[in-house]
């Protein structure tokens, strides 16, 4: 790595936006460069001085009114061209069935058209999905609502994605439920639901699907993480984790045993 390419780097780092791959280049090359080590120190005063100047502005009440008159009304477009928002009701219901389970809404679920997961393009969505998994492994990007508590973690979700994901409590079962994410897959927004079992974090990334089911499950390794890759009632489901094999194989297995409409709450 030149000292322009750290350069470009250097606020990505700090602002903690780099895999870990190139945040170590980075490290590597400021550990041998003064210049770039200098810029780093820079940088950092920089950011720590805005973060502590009192910046913020509120916008006045005329902005907000103008922007709300300026925007379609919230339903009615989406219905008209009878496209992606049409759903929306009965998913939210969908997926506050989940714990109960029933098949009317699975297949109300089945018939969603949106996606974030496009079919077809496994390799490159298992790449994103492991970069995503990586990234939240760095200090403090872990999870935005930090609970054990299933019913704190899925409404947390609502209105940040379009789809309320399932939150399933392993815990009994030896997956430590430790919170939710918001992350970005393919440039879109995607829930990720996180849980432990011993030191090894697992990421389940869960978004709509487009498309025929993937009901199988797929396995593959992606710089050496193991990455499972499943979709059920209208959802895309990409497990990740440096966990064995056999045991994310075990996650997935319980993780889809509870999605079934057959299981009693
Ligand atoms: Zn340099």
């Amino acid at each position: 790595m030149n000292c322009a390419e750290c350069e470009i780097l250097l606020h990505a780092l700090i602002d903690g936006e780099l895999d870990a791959g190139h945040a170590r280049d980075v490290e590597a090359h400021v550990a041998d460069c003064s210049a770039c080590a200098q810029k780093l120190k820079e940088f950092r005063a920089m950011r720590d001085a805005l973060a502590s100047a009192d910046l913020k502005e509120a916008a006045p009440a005329s902005l907000r009114s103008r922007i709300d008159a300026a925007l379609p009304p919230a339903a009615a477009p989406a219905r008209a061209e009878g496209r992606r928002k049409i759903f929306q009701p009965s998913r939210r219901s969908f997926f506050g069935g989940f714990a109960a389970g029933s098949a009317l809404s699975a297949a109300i679920a089945a018939s969603l058209v949106l996606t974030v997961f496009r079919p077809g393009q496994e390799q490159t969505i298992a790449d994103e999905v492991v970069s995503a998994h990586i990234r939240s492994l760095q200090p403090g990007h872990l999870m935005d609502v930090e609970t054990s508590d299933q019913h704190t973690v899925k409404p947390w979700f609502d209105g940040k994605v379009d789809v309320a994901p399932p939150v399933i409590d392993l815990t009994a079962e030896g997956f430590t439920l430790l919170g939710g994410r918001l992350d970005y897959i393919d440039g879109e927004p995607v829930a990720s639901v996180v849980y432990r079992r011993r030191k090894h974090i697992i990421n389940l990334f869960v978004a709509q699907r487009l498309g025929s089911e993937h009901s199988f499950v797929s396995a593959r390794t992606v710089q050496g993480y193991n990455v499972r890759h499943w979709s059920y009632g209208g959802l895309d489901f990409w497990a990740v984790s440096d966990l064995d094999p056999e045991e994310l194989g075990e996650f997935v297995d319980k993780i889809s045993a509870a999605l079934r409409p057959s299981r009693s709450p």
